[in-house]
């Protein structure tokens, strides 16, 4: 059934949500280059062919003696006839019967192809080397010119996130600049009657509205630009006048607030004229009420997608990290990457119902023996941000799971790496 026929009365499970919004959404194709030292945390937007051989000659990999191993077949002794150190390469002819001195990284002689490493080399006199009670195999602690990477392979895919390794091995390739796509600009904004900026006095009803800040650091640590249009009132013109001006300046618009039961009719009103939109009850806990969309943009064949998320904190934290980051991942041109989940024991009893995919906030730590356990932080309800700052990780109970007994396997994903 394609995302489009589910009625919005229809309850779907959180694996069938993702499915429906990572078949929706096309990657954004734009990229620029920038410098190297820029290029962190950026996704590459092409493939990387080496242009030169990495290591660019045959190296040694430790400090010692260069010689050729053949030669131990004839000869208990060999002569030091000069050295080879890093960025000062061995000027003469290395022949039969001859070592070299070398240090790690130094140009291998021509004709030598192992290395005797410094700790096992017996001297008789400065330039005698005793080999009679060594065994080197031919090629030993020598490191091949393009062994890490070889000249015209490729070194890294579109698409790949890049961290510190990926930065270094660019440099080791000697490119200063590297092509990323393009960054995400994603517009967030609030809707309530109640929100009031921090900064301003409560009046009586009202709360601050946490989930701009909230939605504000997870964009900027995913690396996304993001476009802030404060809060909305729940009010059929002002949302559809808040999506339409948005709509032709981002890639993504995220709100938050007004999806529960009544209130959603409106929220899929106005996207319904704008564009296309579908207003899905997932089967989890926090977090039920979910709005997917897009709207075309003025002018071109892109879309702009559109996350209708819950307005109580803890849900719209979930529906963001196991849903919103996923689709933004693929929208940047990289791939999905959750952190790994694993395997932990409850330390106490912890209810569950069945039929739905629960997110519980937990604390996980290694017991005496480094085995993982894992207990809930009290209170689970919704709106309590305080249980997702004390927490270091979800406990992820699958629908079919019941209530979960203390000493029970579970299954958790641990907040590092969610960023
Ligand atoms: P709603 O989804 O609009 O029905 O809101 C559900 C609950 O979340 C209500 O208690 C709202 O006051 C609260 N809420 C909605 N938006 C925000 C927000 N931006 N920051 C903090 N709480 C919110
Ligand atoms: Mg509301």
């Amino acid at each position: 059934m394609s995302s489009n026929t589910i009625p919005s009365t229809v309850a779907i499970s959180v694996k069938q949500a993702q499915q429906h919004i990572q078949d929706a959404v096309v990657p954004v194709s734009d990229g620029v280059y920038v410098n190297l030292h820029a290029g962190l945390n950026r996704v590459l937007g092409k493939d990387i062919i080496a242009p030169v051989d990495v290591p660019a000659f045959d190296n040694s990999a430790m400090d010692g003696f260069a010689f050729r191993a053949m030669d131990l077949q004839s000869c208990d002794r060999l002569t030091v006839v000069g050295q080879s150190y890093a960025g000062h390469p061995f000027q003469g002819q290395l022949q039969f019967g001859q070592a070299i001195r070398i240090t790690t990284g130094a140009p291998m002689p021509e004709y030598a192809d192992s290395v005797l490493p410094q700790e096992f080399a017996v001297m008789e006199g400065e330039t005698t080397l005793v080999m009679n009670n060594v065994v080197v195999r031919p090629g030993q602690n020598r490191r091949r010119r393009g062994e890490d990477i070889a000249a015209g392979s490729k070194a890294l895919s579109k698409g790949k996130h890049l961290g510190p390794a990926e930065l270094g091995l660019l440099a080791s390739l000697g490119l200063s600049t590297v092509p990323v796509q393009r960054k995400l600009r994603v517009a967030i904004f609030s809707t309530g009657d109640e929100l009031r900026n921090v900064g301003q006095t409560l009046d009586s009803g009202s709360v601050y509205d946490s989930n701009r800040v909230t939605l504000q650091a997870l964009l900027t640590q995913f690396g996304a630009e993001v476009l802030d249009l404060g809060v909305i009132p729940d009010d059929e013109a002002a949302m559809e006048a808040a999506l339409k001006q948005s709509a032709n300046q981002v890639d993504v618009i995220i709100t938050s607030g007004g999806v529960a039961a009544g209130a959603a009719d409106f929220t899929k009103k106005v996207m319904e004229k704008l564009g296309r939109m579908n207003f899905w009850s997932v089967k989890m806990r926090p977090g039920r009420p979910l709005a997917f969309g897009s709207i075309a943009k003025n002018h071109a064949t892109e879309k702009t997608y559109v996350f209708g998320l819950p307005g109580n904190p803890v849900a719209m934290m979930v529906s963001f990290y196991f849903f919103v980051r996923p689709a933004l991942q693929l929208l940047s041109g990289s791939h999905i990457v959750m952190p790994p989940t694993i395997r932990a024991t409850a330390t106490q009893a912890i209810e569950k119902k069945v039929g739905r995919t629960e997110f519980q906030r937990g604390i996980h730590r290694l017991d005496e023996r480094g085995n993982s356990q894992v207990s809930i932080t009290g209170e689970q309800g919704s709106a309590m941000l305080s249980s997702m700052a004390l927490a270091n990780c979800f406990i992820i109970l699958e629908p079919e799971q019941e209530n979960i007994c203390a000493g029970d396997t579970v299954k958790i994903m641990l907040f590092d790496g969610l960023n």
